[in-house]
C-alpha cells in the first residue's frame, strides 16, 4: 500500500486532491513549497471563515462543505 494524498481531501468539483492553505506571513520556505505545489498561501488575514483547502486543478476553495477524511480519533 502506499501513502499517496490518503490525508487530503478530494475536491467537491473535481475530485482532485486538494491542497493545504497556509495562513500567515509566507517564509522563503513557504514560497518554495507553494512553488512545487505543495500548499497554497492564503495570506496573513485569517477569518473564520477562511478555508483549509484550495483546489489547484479548478480553483475551488473549500471549508466545510466537503468530506474530509476522518483519521483523527473524536
Ligand atoms: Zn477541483
Amino acid at each position: 500500500m502506499t501513502e499517496q494524498n490518503t490525508d487530503r481531501p478530494l475536491c467537491p468539483k473535481c475530485g482532485a486532491a486538494m491542497t493545504p492553505i497556509m495562513y500567515g506571513y509566507p517564509s522563503s520556505i513557504s514560497f518554495d513549497r507553494a512553488e512545487r505545489g505543495e500548499i497554497v498561501l492564503g495570506g496573513c488575514v485569517i477569518t473564520p471563515d477562511s478555508p483549509d483547502w484550495a483546489c489547484r486543478t479548478c480553483r475551488t476553495d473549500s471549508d466545510d462543505d466537503i468530506d474530509i477524511p476522518s483519521f483523527m480519533p473524536e
